[in-house]
């Protein structure tokens, strides 16, 4: 099994210059790439579509033939790195595994983007990455870097040896397990982080719970339980997303280009980066917690919720023009932001559950809030409407009548799955 292990690096002064050279050379390498597959990508793109005006014949043959397009793949710029080596010799000083990785991730981004087209959707041609995006680069194997691990008192310190860049200490605040099979060097704003994924073994299964739960995620607590349990959103979180809003703020009042602008733009960045490290921490416990109590935990499929939740844009009806809507674009924001959180909150749950030997069900949200639990009848409710009361009798929150009749959906699910096993 894969575990990650991320810590914070402190690297000297010179070791941090290099850090930052490798990290734009690799961007410099995988915008190069991008450039030549892209030009590769529309070569193909004319030629499959043109016609011959007379024949009606395709001229494709004759144009390939022509201009020999080149298949551009990943063995194919991998094999070009030697060249690359040859011609830059700011590359020369870098690790060839570490630039084969970048390579790969560029090939990744576009297996994506054509699974993605051959799936009939339309997604974004993969993006040329700037200096803020580009954020980490990775050595796949045991190559070109060491580590070394002390104890001093009751801590864990380590130093990270990379080739040809330096060395950096490491606080270790939890000790690495298992076997290191990558590490990634991350930059986060003005600071650098490194990860190592580790096979490990695989951990003792916790014992049989005989409990169950439904989860709705929501709007006005981050989740609520079958049992009625809510999980509110951590109050910190209103308060750094106000500090954020103010950053961004200031940051549209600077002149571009400016220093002051760039410096206001750190600090936004810092902002997220508090946000997101709050975020994962509050989101581990909680997924720990739901983990450790139940045998079965039922979300809804959040891709699915999505569909439904967004408020609909609106369209003009004589241009079909699509107008601004404050509430729509507002409503779009915040799902958004609130969608980061939720997915990577179930995916936590998701790997612990795997891990715990527990069973995570998705299920098909619709009409889980207008449903009644009690009953079946399915009635329209307002999104302002924060109670369930149905002529049957049931009253409940709305969001425990959602969550109950997702853990109801869930058992269905796994009823039709594994029919041995819902008798047993
Ligand atoms: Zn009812």
């Amino acid at each position: 099994m894969r575990k990650a292990f991320k810590y914070r690096l402190y690297p000297n002064q010179t070791t941090r210059k290099q850090l930052s050279f490798v990290l734009a050379r690799c961007r410099e390498l995988y915008n190069a790439a991008l450039s030549e597959r892209k030009d590769a990508y529309q070569l193909h793109q004319r030629t499959m579509v043109q016609v011959h005006p007379e024949t009606g014949t395709a001229v494709a043959a004759t144009m390939s033939a022509n201009l020999r397009v080149r298949k551009v793949n990943y063995y194919e710029q991998k094999r070009d790195l030697v060249e690359i080596k040859q011609m830059r010799e700011e590359y020369q000083q870098i690790a060839s595994h570490v630039l084969q990785d970048v390579l790969l991730r560029l090939s990744r981004a576009f297996d994506a983007f054509f699974r993605r087209v051959t799936n009939g959707e339309t997604p974004g041609f993969p993006r040329f990455q700037g200096r803020n995006r580009y954020d980490s680069f990775t050595y796949p194997d045991g190559a070109g870097w060491k580590l070394t691990v002390e104890e001093q008192g009751k801590k864990l310190k380590g130093t990270l040896y990379l080739t040809h860049i330096g060395e950096s200490t490491i606080t270790l605040h939890r000790p690495i397990e298992g076997k290191i099979n990558t590490v990634t060097i991350k930059r986060e704003v003005d600071e650098w982080y490194v990860i190592f994924s580790c096979e490990v073994a695989a951990p003792e299964k916790l014992p049989i719970s005989s409990e169950e739960v439904g989860i709705d995620l929501g709007v006005t607590h981050l989740a609520t339980l079958s049992n009625g349990e809510m999980i509110e959103h951590p109050r910190y979180y209103r308060k750094a997303k106000k500090t954020l809003e103010k950053r961004q703020q200031a940051l549209s009042r600077k002149k571009k280009g400016s220093h002051r602008r760039e410096r206001a733009r750190q600090l936004i960045g810092k902002a997220h980066r508090k946000i997101a490290r709050q975020r994962r921490d509050f989101h581990h416990k909680q997924s720990r917690k739901l983990v450790e109590r139940y045998q079965m935990i039922v979300f809804e499929d959040i891709r699915m919720a999505n569909l439904t939740r967004r408020p609909k844009p609106k369209q003009d009806e004589t241009t079909g023009q699509y107008l601004p809507n404050g509430a729509a674009a507002k409503g779009g924001l915040n799902t958004s932001m609130l969608d980061a959180g939720w997915g990577a909150f179930v995916g936590m749950c998701i790997c612990k559950a795997a891990w715990a030997g527990r069973t995570l069900v998705k299920v098909n949200p619709q009409f889980t809030s207008q449903m009644c639990s009690g009953c079946g009848q399915v009635r329209k409710k307002d999104l302002s409407e924060r109670w369930h009361s149905c002529e049957c009798g049931t009253e409940l929150d709305r969001d425990v009548n959602a969550a109950i009749n997702i853990l109801a959906r869930g058992k269905q699910v796994l009823a039709r799955k594994e029919p041995t096993r819902a008798t047993a």
